[in-house]
């Protein structure tokens, strides 16, 4: 297993389109070892969710932590490979979400409270969640990732200016740490 690089905003590959992983692939090797990764890379850096898209690759594939999906606080990952959001509720809660591909930074967003979504596993087999809270709000957070979507599109003209200006700097420390320590491990607060 390996700790992938997280692209940082405003890397254009955050913005690349996305592919659904062909079914006869789901459980080949190549998109086993890409989801070994993604969950490495994702407790590395203490996110409770990543898509592939934010390492650099185009296969629709997102991860949520299980303790956020209302597992154990040790449960394995939920693994969703071309997931669909199936329905919406219409109830909506608005609260601060981060992003690993925006780290320190906070976006009020308002979400539905309950998010239907389908989609497969590393056994090929199609699964149903019903989620509801955090969970709904990072399923919805990480499908937003598939199609190009991040939290500084929840911003209004003058907020994204700010917020561009923060990732120059972080692109900056993140240079000169990578000269001074590449081993050096990230500790975020929980981030999606
Ligand atoms: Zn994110």
């Amino acid at each position: 297993m390996a700790i992938l690089r997280i692209i940082k905003y405003p890397e254009p590959e955050l913005r690349q389109s996305t592919q659904e992983v062909p079914l006869a692939e789901v459980g080949a090797p190549g998109i086993r070892r890409l989801v070994e990764d993604l969950v490495e890379t994702m407790y590395s850096h203490n996110g409770a969710g990543l898509a592939a898209v934010q390492v650099g690759r185009p296969e629709r594939i997102i991860l949520i932590d299980g303790h956020v999906a209302g597992g154990a606080e040790d449960a394995p990952p939920v693994v969703l490979i071309n997931p669909t959001i199936e329905h919406l509720a219409d109830e909506t809660e608005t609260a601060d979400e981060g992003c690993l591909s925006f780290p320190g930074i906070f976006v009020p967003i308002k979400r539905s409270l309950q998010a239907r979504v389908s989609a497969y596993g590393l056994d090929g087999k199609c699964f149903t969640i019903e989620a509801e809270g955090l969970y709904a709000r990072a399923l919805q957070h990480e499908t937003d990732h598939l199609t190009g979507r991040m939290i500084v599109d929840f911003v209004g003209a003058v907020k994204r200016e700010i917020i561009k200006r923060k990732m120059k700097r972080v692109a900056r420390e993140e240079a000169e740490e990578a000269e001074e320590s590449p081993a050096r491990r990230v500790s975020d607060a929980k981030t999606l």
